[in-house]
């Protein structure tokens, strides 16, 4: 087995201890193999292993990446500009970073153009963090309202970053919050399917804790593919 397929082993292992301890059942929770910088040969590896879901940052890398695998669904997990949409509405099978109505409207005119339906969340800035993308926590429900008229977009919940803490037990009451928010927003039909919210939080620093608190998707790179030369601060463009 390669190392890569014992890194995926040991995060689905994580996972099924983390949703059961929180009385859910494992295949409720999504992994998304974050493969930013990452070349194509170890996402070969971990597609060849069974992983299906992968989420990359920036467009340029993906546009290259992408068309050489076979077998993986994409999602665009990177700061989005209104000039990008095109691209990323033709690669992309999910876009989780949607947080302003100019791009929501961007990539609906795209999708349209496509002739396809998008899958989107929005990206809420639960920490109100001046340096992080992101709506407003107070903002979520108009933007939803608003995302909701876009005919080839289907929002189906919120994805968040919060602010870093070396201990994971730090983020735990900023995913209680997006929970609440998602909850709100479902029990106003704001989402495309109300009965099942999606919530995208948790990395490979603080995914357990995540799970425990209602992540259905949950965005790991390290712990799958090992650091990152020159890592990025996580949030940033
Ligand atoms: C890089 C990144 C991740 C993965 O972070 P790791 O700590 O490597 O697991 C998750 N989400 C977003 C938005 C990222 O940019």
């Amino acid at each position: 087995m390669t190392a890569i397929c014992t890194n995926l082993n040991q995060v689905l292992e994580n996972i099924a201890a983390a949703a059961r301890k929180a009385g859910r059942a494992p295949e409720t929770v999504k992994l998304v193999a974050v493969s930013k910088t990452v070349p194509v040969g170890p996402i070969q590896e971990a597609i060849d292993c069974g992983q299906v879901l992968f989420g990359e940052n920036y467009l340029q890398e993906a546009a290259e990446k992408i068309p050489q695998l076979r077998g993986a669904s994409w999602h665009y997990i990177g700061h989005l500009q209104s000039n990008k949409c095109r691209e990323i509405a033709t690669l992309f099978d999910t876009v989780e970073t949607v947080d302003r109505l100019k791009v929501a409207y961007r990539l609906d005119e795209q999708a349209a153009a496509l002739n396809r339906q998008l899958k989107i969340l929005v990206q809420v800035n639960i920490g109100e963090e001046p340096q992080k993308a992101g709506v407003m926590p107070d903002e979520t429900e108009a933007l939803l309202a608003a995302v909701r008229n876009c005919a080839h977009l289907r929002c189906l919940g919120l994805m968040a970053l919060p602010p870093h803490f070396d201990d994971p037990e730090g983020s735990r009451p900023y995913f209680r919050q997006v929970r609440e928010i998602g909850e709100t927003c479902a029990r106003k039909e704001l989402f495309f399917d109300n009965q099942n919210l999606e919530l995208s939080m948790g990395m490979s620093g603080d995914y357990p804790a995540a799970i425990e608190e209602g992540a259905t998707i949950i965005r790991v790179g390290t712990a799958l593919f090992g650091s990152r030369p020159g890592k990025i601060k996580e949030g940033e463009k």
